[in-house]
């Protein structure tokens, strides 16, 4: 028997640094090189030598690819699913230092030479040599390194129970990754009558604040939508204000009552989703001209901890409904004021109500026409595409206007939470006991607040509110789709155990180096091993 490649910690801090060096930001070409790599890294251990069929990698889109590599033990059908993802957010910030922030040691020893840029947090953490800084360290290289030493550590011991190391790109932008994985791992079940038992991700543990020193486990992860509104007024020349209706007027009202509005607010266990916010709000016009922007868009970030697309829509509409008739109320009071009859209120409709009103009207050939000349545009994005969409709608409708349409826009990230299940519960004791043997206080928090991919698993939506989500997704089964089915098939309790570092999507980025290399290796093993 070889030696083992990655159960010491150098070992481990080295298979870190390798996976950091291997640049994998979202929507890059490193993205779509790193699921061959890992998988010939994975190639390396004695088991996948014997079963190289146990190892796979599965289309995500643009060229990219998720792996799946499952250690199954002959007899044993429970099943452990360990998730991360391997692509990181952009570089940019790190200015002079881009070129060092793929390579930890060098990256860390350099920084030495720019603290002034540094904050004073992250400045002493620097100077206690206990944290190793780059793009990727904290989030989340670390969570798949810890799992490929998890997997080799079963293998060669032959652990009693099997493993499915899943790892993903895309999380940091739509989770094509991982909603392409899903079907795979049911399709995994079926193939090896794999029964799961846990989904274990690896995402970092987030500090709450600058001085939060304190280390968490999360048995949930947060949801999030994205409410988004077209909003279609009347054009009109500048010169002759009063004959028309700017869309910015229309959609002035209704960011006013989305942003921060506390009926989105949802409480569960002491933990409370952050307020609504826009994340854009623009006019469709793309140059300059005195023709008034009559139609505009707006994004609205929402955040969920146990409602449905179904139930956020109707909120939604609710709040639209009541801007549209406080802009309605003041439009008729400068009607007249002006002596003027108007263009008419704004009328509130849901796109699903848009789209059948037009293939009433158009006929599906028409209106298919009108959705694929929005999806064919490579210059947009799922957000852009499906704003367009509704803009194409609405300039054969016109008759509808002026008038506010609500839809929502990808991505979709439900919440999950399985703070009541019992062996969620006995896994947090048994964490939170290991860590003490490194003096260690680890706290549980139910909604993990960096969303992530646990979204898509153990999915258990028996009233069916996704079906909103799909009816007023303009791109769903276009260029976006969650696969709802395979993921409530996906029955099993989440949580997410992974080492601490700071300041994830900055340029101080860092991972804890006992955390890591000591503590977690030992946590991680006692946990996986107390389900055999
Ligand atoms: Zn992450």
């Amino acid at each position: 028997m070889k030696e083992s490649l990655w159960a010491t910690s150098e070992n481990l801090r080295a298979l870190l640094c390798e996976l950091v060096s291997w640049d994998s930001r979202t929507l890059t070409e490193g993205e779509r090189f790193f699921a061959p790599k890992v998988m010939a890294k994975l190639g390396e251990l004695d088991y996948f030598r014997d079963y190289p069929e146990h190892l796979a990698m599965h289309d995500a889109g643009l060229g990219r690819s998720a792996v799946t590599a499952l250690y199954k033990h002959p007899e044993a059908t429970e099943t452990i699913v360990l998730i991360s993802h391997f692509d990181t957010v952009q570089t940019e910030e790190y200015g002079v230092l881009e070129p060092l922030a793929f390579h930890p040691e060098e990256l860390t020893k350099k920084l030495h030479d720019h603290k002034e840029d540094l904050s004073v947090e992250a400045r002493e953490d620097l100077e206690s040599g206990n944290y190793l800084f780059g793009r990727g360290t904290m989030d989340m290289k670390m969570g798949l390194a810890l799992h490929m030493q998890l997997i080799e550590k079963a293998s060669k011991e032959k652990w009693p129970i099997n493993l499915v190391l899943t790892t993903v790109p895309d999380e940091e932008v739509n989770s094509a990754g991982m909603r392409t994985v899903v079907t795979e791992l049911v399709r995994l079940r079926e193939e090896y009558g794999l029964t799961y038992k846990l989904f274990l991700n690896g995402e970092p543990s987030f500090s709450q604040g600058p001085a939060d020193n304190k280390e968490y486990i999360y048995s949930g992860t947060i949801g999030k939508i994205m409410p988004a509104a077209l909003f279609y007024g009347k054009e009109t020349h500048v010169g002759e204000p009063l004959r028309g209706m700017t869309a910015n007027y229309i959609a002035s009202f209704l960011t006013q009552r989305m942003e921060w509005n506390e009926r989105f607010r949802e409480t569960d266990r002491g933990e409370s989703t952050p307020l609504p916010v826009s994340l854009q709000q623009k006019d469709l016009k793309t140059q300059y001209s005195t023709q008034t922007p009559y139609r505009a868009a707006a994004l609205y970030n929402v955040f969920l901890f146990k409602r449905t697309a179904a139930e956020v829509m109707d909120l939604f509409a609710e709040v639209a409904r009541e801007a549209m008739a406080e802009c309605n109320a003041h439009y008729q009071a400068v009607c007249e004021r002006e002596q003027l009859k108007g263009v008419g209120e704004v009328k509130v409709l849901r796109y699903d109500e848009l789209l059948s009103y037009a293939l009433n009207k158009l006929g599906v050939e028409e209106v298919n026409w009108h959705k694929q000349e929005a999806l064919i545009n490579e210059e947009w994005d799922d957000r852009e595409k499906s704003l367009r969409i509704v803009d194409n709608l609405m300039i054969q409708c016109q008759e509808l206007a002026p008038a506010t349409v609500l839809l929502y826009a990808p991505p979709y990230y439900p919440a999950i939470n399985s703070s009541d299940s019992p062996l969620v519960d006995q896994a947090i004791k048994l964490v939170q006991e290991t860590a003490s043997t490194f003096d260690l206080t680890v706290n549980q928090i139910h909604y993990f607040n960096g969303i992530c991919d646990l979204s898509y698993v153990n999915y258990t939506d028996d009233a069916q509110g996704w079906t909103a989500f799909e009816n007023n997704t303009p791109v769903y089964g276009e260029t976006y789709s969650i696969p709802f089915e395979a993921m409530s098939e996906l029955r099993a309790p989440v949580l997410n155990v992974g080492p601490f570092g700071k300041d994830a999507h900055q340029k101080t980025e860092r991972l804890h180096v006992d955390s890591a290399f000591k503590e977690m290796p030992v946590i991680l093993e006692t946990l996986v091993k107390s389900m055999f």
